[in-house]
């Protein structure tokens, strides 16, 4: 694990404070993998972290000055000069600057864009970080003669003075405004110096906070957690509380939190991006006193821009966000948690490219403070991470309070009669739930009504023109929709190559939804992205669910994410089996943490739950090692064929895609690149591929990919860093569009 180390963080560039250098180097929001020099503005101290206007080609733009220059390689006639400068003091305070600035290198993407990624969008524009208020106050003079000296028929200008008087400040507005005058008094007074107007400024001081709320008494697993994690506060340390699902790890944050609270320091909390509830926020707001401060993607620009502003000042205490949220800036760090650290949603998967999780690890460790990752299905990463340093391993292995663990059964497809995806043992299953009182739910990995429309006839199969997929039949059988592109259809009324009858085959959600209503009388809910489309659906739903009026409910993952249903008595995976034979290496893990977090919602409050998975493969060893062991034995399983088969955690990865509408072009580009490696040859560095992605086609684009596979972190990076500057000059690359993952999470 030497990313995380003391050496690799030395080479990001120094932070500097720069007191009239006479060139900056300015990173710009420009895919060029670059910062530009420029001359620095005319008597002005510029801080590294601050953004400036500059010239750029024809337009004028804002860049951040990375770092300040004595010496520069632009000869003299090109260098231009920056306009201004936007800051008075660093948008970007040096911890941040040092951590973008490795993050760009580290994944190899341009720092003009990371920088502005990490940006609030109405910062991008040259907004300034605080609207500064200007307000009047009377001088000394003032507060000495001004009622003196005033005449008496200067009714308006008494009057100011008196406000003044008795208010020691206030916006020109409302002076005005209580004095009902017009603002040539106010000036008039400015001119004989009785009042001056002053911006506001910054006040440091930090609102008092105090626990609103006692937690429930710790049971001694959560209590060792909290002490672990407590010692180190004030130092790096990356935790991992490894909890089953309902084992009390809110409960075991939310104490730390109030350690690191009571320090005067702040916490950052990241989260899954549908993890982001009302229920979990409303969680924070009952325990703490303290000014919260919520990045979610519902806010608009100034209101993203004011939360920012108050983890930055120090205002927020608690800092709760999806993945983007690792970027906020924050005055008196103390801490940083990632919940559900195995969620893909933490990696972004377009653009800069980068692990929120492990970007956290990073950020902590150059801030020497601790982590805690928490989980009841650590990625394996942090799982074989934490197994090397034992101390930092938290286990809650009970259900806290009286929750019981779930009985968990499978259930063989090919046994028993199948209708519509259900088979008779899990509807009776169900009726003796419903009958007993209990709630269920019901989990398929995938939306609309049936992933395939098939002509029996003729063997035909509805296709996307753009996509090497078949469309999803949706909306009870009214339209096609693509997955991947999102391009829609009409549902055709006949096979359109021998016009026989055509029939939708495989279920989804809607289809699932449908069954169950022939099947049960009990009022039921649909959770996924088609059903809950409106702001608030997902909140009313929830909350119909817990309190009881919705008696089963059929949903995609956004089930198993962060929502607490105490009722649920059985879970049912309708279909386990997509991902047990998947060319993908993570996928097995990803199965494996899906149906533990779907199974961990059945019971957890007094009722006992029951889960039943069905799958026609009962004998896979993923499905009995999870059965028999539980997510712990997959996990051991899983992490020595890693290692007996060299893939991370055990090696490190980098993937480079391709894609054009040409079908060739990515394979050739791809193939040059390869060729190009054999003059860089890092021990260990292999090359696999190039080959075509697993679905070729998306959205009209061919793609491909090459991936890259090193021993560890050192030579992955040393071979990228010889290897990436030239793919530019490739002929091919013209012709494509290209990028590199470092790390990739998913190989397609
Ligand atoms: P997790 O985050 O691991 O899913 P939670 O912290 O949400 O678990 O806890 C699950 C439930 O158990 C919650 O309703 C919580 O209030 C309750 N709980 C947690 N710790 C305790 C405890 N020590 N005693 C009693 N109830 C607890
Ligand atoms: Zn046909
Ligand atoms: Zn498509």
């Amino acid at each position: 694990m030497s990313r995380f180390t003391p050496n690799n963080a030395q080479s990001c560039p120094q932070v500097l404070c720069i007191d009239r250098t006479p060139y900056l180097a300015v990173a710009i929001d420009t895919p060029l993998r670059q910062v530009f020099d420029y001359r620095a503005p005319a008597d002005t101290s510029v801080l590294a972290g601050c953004r400036v206007w500059v010239p750029f080609g024809r337009r004028r733009v804002v860049g951040v000055v990375v770092e300040g220059r004595d010496q520069t390689e632009v000869p003299a006639n090109k260098l231009r000069a920056a306009f201004e400068v936007v800051d008075t003091e660093p948008t970007f305070s040096p911890d941040l600057l040092a951590l973008l600035t490795w993050a760009a290198e580290y994944y190899r993407h341009p720092v003009g864009e990371v920088l502005t990624s990490a940006m609030p969008v109405l910062l991008r524009s040259g907004a300034p970080i605080r609207e500064e208020q200007i307000l009047w106050r009377l001088t000394a003079l003032g507060r000495e003669e001004a009622l003196a000296k005033l005449p008496a028929r200067s009714i308006r200008l008494r009057a100011i003075a008196d406000y003044l008087s008795k208010n020691e400040h206030a916006p020109a507005s409302e002076i005005l405004g209580a004095t009902e005058s017009p603002l040539s008094a106010l000036r008039n007074l400015e001119e004989r110096g009785f009042v001056e107007q002053f911006a506001r400024e910054q006040t440091d001081e930090i609102p008092p906070v105090s626990v609103m709320r006692e937690g429930p008494p710790l049971n001694e697993a959560q209590a060792a957690a909290v002490e672990r994690i407590q010692k180190t506060l004030g130092t790096f340390a990356s935790h991992l509380l490894y909890g089953v699902t309902g084992s009390g790890k809110t409960e075991v944050y939310l104490q730390v939190i109030e350690s690191v609270l009571a320090r005067g320091q702040q916490v950052l909390v990241l989260v899954p991006e549908i993890a982001l509830t009302p229920q979990l926020i409303g969680r924070f707001r009952g325990r703490f006193d303290a000014p919260l401060a919520v990045l979610h993607s519902g806010l608009n620009d100034t209101e993203r821009l004011a939360a920012w502003r108050d983890a930055r000042e120090g205002t927020a205490r608690i800092v709760i966000g999806t993945r983007s949220a690792i970027f906020t800036p924050l005055l008196h760090p103390g801490l940083i948690i990632i919940d559900e650290e195995h969620d893909a949603s933490f990696k972004q998967q377009d653009g800069f490219r980068y692990s929120a999780r492990d970007l956290a690890l990073v950020r902590a460790q150059r801030l020497g403070i601790p982590v805690v990752l928490g989980s009841a299905t650590p990625s394996l990463e942090t799982l074989a991470r934490a197994r090397k340093q034992p101390e930092t391993l938290s286990h809650l292995p009970y259900r806290a309070g009286s929750a019981k663990p779930p009985q968990v059964a499978l259930v063989d497809l090919r046994k028993h009669g199948v209708t519509q995806g259900i088979a008779t043992p899990t509807v009776m299953t169900i009726q003796r739930h419903l009958d007993a009182g209990g709630q269920v739910m019901l989990f398929i990995n995938r939306r609309g009504y049936a992933p395939v429309l098939f002509c029996p006839n003729c063997g035909w199969s509805a296709h996307c023109r753009r996509c090497d997929a078949h469309l999803t039949v949706h909306a009870r059988g009214r339209d096609l929709i693509c997955h991947h592109c999102g391009s829609q259809e009409n549902l055709p009324n006949e096979c359109p190559t021998c016009f026989a009858d055509v029939k939708p085959v495989g279920q989804g959600t809607e289809r699932i939804e449908e069954a169950l209503q022939q099947l049960f009388t009990a009022p039921m809910a649909r959770i996924d992205r088609d059903s809950m489309r409106r702001k608030g659906e997902l909140e009313e739903t929830l909350a119909r669910v817990n309190r009881g009026e919705i008696r089963i409910l059929v949903g995609t993952q956004m089930l198993t994410k962060g929502h607490d249903f105490p009722k649920v008595t059985l879970v049912v995976v309708l279909n386990a089996d997509q991902g047990l034979f998947s060319t993908d290496f993570r996928a097995p893990e990803r199965l494996a943490q899906t149906i533990v977090q779907v199974a961990g919602r059945a019971g957890r409050a007094d009722r006992p739950g029951e889960v039943l998975i069905q799958t026609e493969y009962p004998e896979h060893p993923l499905l009995t090692l999870l059965l028999t062991g539980g997510y712990a034995a997959f996990a051991d399983g899983a992490l020595t064929e890693r290692e007996q088969s060299g893939w991370p955690p055990f090696a490190r990865i980098a993937l480079l895609r391709a894609e054009a509408t040409d079908q060739q072009a990515p394979l050739k580009f791809l193939q040059d690149a390869h060729d190009l490696a054999v003059d860089f040859p890092v021990r260990g560095v292999k090359l696999l591929g190039p080959a075509p992605a697993p679905m070729e086609r998306r959205a009209g684009r061919f793609r491909a990919q090459l991936l890259i596979r090193a021993p560890s972190h050192s030579p992955l990076q040393k071979f990228l860093g010889g290897w990436l500057p030239l793919l530019p000059m490739l002929p091919e690359a013209r012709r494509v569009r290209w990028s590199i993952d470092v790390d990739a999470a998913e190989l397609s």
